[in-house]
């Protein structure tokens, strides 16, 4: 305290409205704000009441010290580098500080630090306000700038985005004009963050909330309002037509790849719109239509634009059933008796011709909806978590199936069971593969499993430690859908698998696309000089076969060969084709 004494006590004494050295004294002492001096040396020379409170030290524990001792481990030595350098060149700094009290625990507060110099330029103390983070101006500015913006993109967030368009809506409803709200889904988001990481993710979005931006015009509203979702609102559009040409713009701006680390990445959106007032009259309204309408679009095979309409809200009324339906039928699941079966489709050796193995897939056959493609059903219950207790019974069923093959006689034929990411969460499905293997007196090279290339990239670390204890099972571990997602094979290569599924997308166009056939030739290639065995789905034609028996394809499956057959047919298939064998 004595070098602040001394350094006010030189002050001139008060005169008119000048304070005397007792009350600035006085003030500094009563101050609300904590206090800190040092000296030119950095040290403490002075702690008022205020601070003594704050860090929980008496002014005697402090005087003498470095600021130092009181600092958290929340900042790094480039800030309080920055914080240095601001006092060098303007005597000036202020921020947000994080510092600990004696008992070790965390505060931050605004601080201000200026410096005092003598006559002569030379530092003689540096005074150290700590006030109220809610007290200084660009905290609360920040705040209300964080309240109401998204922090990955800077757009506005759900909650500037709710608050400006119920004032557009307003505003709309006064004058009659029309709105149209624009509910905006990135297609394959998920992929790219589930493959590539969080950090490749964000960039993404930061690039796509650019292009959406530069796809409308400034009085537009463009708000991003869930993970990949964003909305665009268009609070003047004279007919539907101006949102449709909007939408398409929208598309073309977003049809590009965008390069993230080294990454061509495609981020297309499906769109839903609704427009004011003809599907709704409040923001709740407009947003739960623009939702059926972007699922729609989705539906539609994604990179498109969907209008509302009343009957969207039939097929999601629909889809709620579907779900319930789904429900029943897998709590009355019964071994031969359920609304559930398995087809099996063939995979032959290209080399041979030879049926070597068979890839079991999940059939529904409900009393209301008929046969539901698995690509419908599946999808249901993966978001609904139902595909756990129908992806066990998959397992138990596929066994209990290759049991009874086995009892006609057809032994060596290896069975593909789909496994789903949720599966793969836990280590129950290494208990439940045992106990069937085991229940139904199987070996392990009887069946394989097949985990699509994003499942395999989920959970890196739990997913890693149950493949390798599968792998050390004995069980072969297949990737199916390769070339939907964007791992590399450089990472697949960590993983305990011996198959590569190649996407039947790339095998369709393979004889009229150069692109997919460079694609098929390169991943095949790449495959083998890994080591792993080299899969086509969907091979429906001899120029197909011909083709990918030409790049050293080793197994085929597709419609060329067999579609889907239920058991009983499949047992014929087998069995004529075992008679066939030279
Ligand atoms: P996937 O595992 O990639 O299965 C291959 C799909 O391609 C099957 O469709 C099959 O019928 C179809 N396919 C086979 N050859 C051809 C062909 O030459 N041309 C064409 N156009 N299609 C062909 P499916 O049976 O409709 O199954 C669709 C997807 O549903 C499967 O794709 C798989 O992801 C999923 N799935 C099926 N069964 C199960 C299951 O038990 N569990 C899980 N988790 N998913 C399953
Ligand atoms: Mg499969
Ligand atoms: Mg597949």
């Amino acid at each position: 305290m004595t070098d602040l004494v001394a350094a006010t006590a030189t002050q001139p004494a008060t005169k008119g409205g000048v304070l005397s050295r007792a009350a600035l004294l006085r003030a500094y002492e009563q101050s609300q704000d904590a206090i800190l001096v040092t000296d030119r040396d950095n040290l403490i020379v002075a702690a008022n009441g205020a601070f003594c409170q704050l860090s929980g030290y008496a002014s005697d524990e402090l005087l003498g010290k470095d600021p130092r001792v009181l600092a958290s481990d929340n900042s790094t030595a480039e800030h309080y580098a920055s914080i240095w350098n601001a006092l060098a060149t303007k005597d000036f700094w202020e921020g947000e500080i994080w510092d600990k009290n004696k008992n070790g625990e965390r505060y931050n507060r605004w601080l201000k630090i200026a410096v005092l110099r003598d006559a002569e330029g030379q530092i003689e103390n540096h005074v150290a306000n700590f006030s109220e983070m809610e007290a200084s101006k660009e905290y609360a500015d920040r705040l209300a700038y964080l309240a109401y913006h998204d922090p990955l993109t800077n757009l506005p967030n759900r909650l500037a985005f709710e608050s400006q368009l119920a004032q557009a809506l307003r505003g709309c409803e006064r004058d009659n004009r029309q709105l149209a709200l624009m509910l905006i889904d990135l297609d394959n988001f998920k992929n790219i963050n589930d493959t590539l990481g969080h950090h490749v993710g964000d960039e993404l979005l930061q690039k796509v909330a650019l292009r959406l931006r530069e796809s409308v015009r400034s009085s537009d509203l463009v708000a991003r309002i869930g993970g990949d979702e964003f909305v665009i609102v268009l609070p003047e559009i004279e007919s539907p037509l101006t949102a449709a040409r909007v939408a398409n713009k929208v598309q073309q701006n977003m049809a590009d790849s965008y390069r993230i680390a080294d990454h061509a990445l495609y981020a297309t959106p499906s769109i839903g719109i609704s427009l004011f007032p003809i599907d709704g009259s409040d923001a709740n309204t407009l947003l739960r239509n623009a939702d059926t309408a972007m699922y729609h679009a989705k539906d539609a095979g994604r990179n498109n634009h969907q209008f509302y309409t009343a009957r969207m809200n039939e097929a999601a009324g629909e889809r709620l059933h579907m779900e319930n339906e789904l429900r029943q039928a897998i709590s009355a699941i019964s071994p031969g008796d359920s609304e559930f079966s398995l087809h099996f489709q063939p995979q032959v050796q290209t080399a041979t011709g030879q049926v070597f193995g068979l890839e079991a897939l999940l059939r529904w056959n409900n009393p209301i909806f008929g046969q539901v493609s698995p690509m419908r059903f599946i999808a249901i219950a993966e978001e609904t978590g139902l595909i756990q207790p129908l992806g066990d019974w998959v397992i138990w069923e596929t066994c209990r199936l290759i049991r009874q093959m086995k009892q006609h006689g057809i032994e060596d034929i290896r069975i593909a069971i789909n496994i789903s990411a949720q599966q793969l969460r836990h280590e129950n499905l290494l208990l439940l593969v045992r106990g069937a293997l085991s229940c139904y007196d199987l070996r392990p090279e009887d069946i394989e499993l097949e985990i699509t290339e994003s499942t395999a990239m989920q959970n890196p670390e739990t997913t890693l430690s149950i493949l390798d204890q599968l792998a050390a099972m004995g069980i072969v571990l297949a990737i199916d859908d390769f070339g939907t997602g964007y791992s590399s094979l450089a990472y697949l290569k960590h993983l305990p698998i011996q198959r590569l599924k190649l996407d039947r997308s790339f095998v369709k166009d393979i004889e009229i696309d150069a692109n997919d056939a460079a694609i098929c030739t390169a991943t095949i290639a790449l495959g083998h000089s890994l080591g792993l065995e080299l899969v086509a789905e969907g091979v429906e034609t001899e120029a197909q076969r011909a083709f990918l028996a030409s790049l050293g394809c080793d197994t085929l499956q597709g419609y060329l060969y067999s579609k889907p057959m239920p058991f009983e047919e499949t047992i014929a298939y087998l069995k004529a084709h075992q008679a066939a064998r030279p």
